[in-house]
């Protein structure tokens, strides 16, 4: 038996949403870290020109593909004086799980068993799989085992474009001017960088990049990476003694005597912090390890850095030939605070999820989301669910009963600001 939508609304977006959605998938807009222009790699243009005459469709004449490959448009009012919304999700996809070739299935009516998958034997198995418990009867879409799905954030890219449709084709819904925002490279945490606030023009903006069904965020992680660069002395390794000074050895040791049974991601949970080795690597003569650095308290944040510093300085010290370079940039920081000065903003989310019948789930987004940025950039804008699950892996999935619903919270939220 299929599992109902939560309202008709929902069900009435379902099948345009999952067209949407299908559609995007297939095009392989994966992002690539150390980017040298934005979008970083070609694909994300694809996904965003498609969008633009999709909007166009729509009747949304001012659509539009900036020189950084972020699409901007906007679906003007029903009614006067409400302020600006913005809404905004993600083209590009992980570069943790393979992303090309993306071949979706859909699985309808959900048996609440084992979905095994064509290809490399993927399992999506719900007693390693929890989540998959709530989904009986739910319409799922997988990849075909062998690729990442891409429903962060194409389910939010398809629920923005259903909610869109929806809206311009009902004119008799009360909704305030929505600016819609289409960007690049957030995987890679450049989805803020070039984003043009003034330009957008809203009074506030929300991601529709969560998870789960009522998932509503309005605090992420701080977050600072850390390069650490070592020189050392390289020398025919037949010849060294007494003179060579590994680089890779003394990167390795610092990698060691950070502690490993706390602080780090495989064992912190909750609003827990870590620092957590993202890449290393190097030769006897030069080497380099990358960190991110992760917490939600500013201050433990900072705390973090400093024992990675500690570290790093306690091994240079034992190795007075290798030369230690320690750089610790800024990523992001928790939107929190720009959030709990500006209520509303969230106020509104809340009603417009329980307006569909469904509780808020308040918990804090282990992770940062174009959000946390344009929020510190003066755009508060907190995180909204999109319906899909198992992000950045082949496991990944979405159910379209979620998505529908995420899609109809934008139609929601849309009339909340219009009795703000
Ligand atoms: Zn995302």
């Amino acid at each position: 038996m299929t599992a109902s939508f939560t309202s008709p609304l929902a069900e009435a977006m379902s099948e345009d949403l999952l067209a949407r959605f299908l559609r995007y998938v297939r095009i392989d807009t994966q992002s690539r870290p150390d980017r040298e222009r934005s979008p970083s790699t070609p694909g994300q243009l694809d996904l965003s020109r498609l969008l633009v005459e999709e909007l166009h469709e729509l009747g949304i004449a001012d659509a539009e593909l900036d020189e950084h490959g972020y699409v901007y448009a906007t679906l003007p009012a029903t009614v006067a004086d409400a302020p600006t919304i913005g809404l905004i999700a993600h083209v590009d996809t992980s570069a943790d799980a393979p992303g090309t070739g993306v071949a979706p299935l859909v699985h309808r009516a959900y048996d609440g068993g084992v979905i095994g998958l064509p290809r490399e034997g993927t399992r999506l198995d719900p007693a390693v799989m929890p989540r998959l418990a709530d989904m009986v009867g739910h319409d799922l879409v997988t990849s075909s085992g062998d690729t990442l799905l891409g429903a962060d954030d194409k389910a939010g890219v398809a629920a923005i474009m259903a909610a869109v449709r929806h809206l311009a084709t009902h004119p008799e819904l009360p909704r305030p001017t929505l600016r819609i925002a289409f960007t690049p490279d957030e995987e890679i945490g450049h989805g803020a960088t070039l984003f043009d606030i003034p330009r957008f023009g809203a009074r506030c903006a929300y991601t529709v990049d969560g998870s789960r069904r009522g998932e509503l965020q309005d605090e992420s992680f701080s977050a600072i990476e850390v390069r650490v660069h070592v020189k050392g002395v390289g020398i025919h390794p037949g010849y060294a003694t007494g003179k060579m000074v590994s680089a890779l050895r003394v990167a390795a040791q610092m990698v060691a005597e950070l502690p490993s049974d706390r602080l780090t991601p495989e064992t912190a949970s909750g609003r827990e912090g870590f620092i957590h080795p993202t890449l290393f690597s190097g030769t006897a003569e030069r080497a380099e390890v990358r960190w991110i650095v992760r917490d939600f308290d500013e201050g433990l944040l900072q705390s973090h850095v400093e024992l990675l510093r500690e570290v790093t300085d306690r091994v240079a010290g034992r190795h007075p030939g290798a030369e230690v370079e320690f750089e610790a940039i800024r990523q992001y920081r928790n939107m929190r605070a720009y959030l709990e000065d500006d209520p509303d903003v969230v106020t509104a989310a809340e009603e417009a999820i329980r307006a569909e019948g469904i509780e808020p789930l308040r918990a804090p987004i282990r992770g940062g989301t174009d959000g946390s940025r344009l929020s510190e950039m003066g755009l508060p804008t907190p995180n909204i669910f999109d319906g899909g699950y198992e992000y950045h892996s082949v496991r990944e999935f979405a159910s379209l009963q979620d998505m529908a619903a995420s899609a109809a919270v934008i139609v929601r939220l849309a009339e909340a600001w219009t009795r703000r």
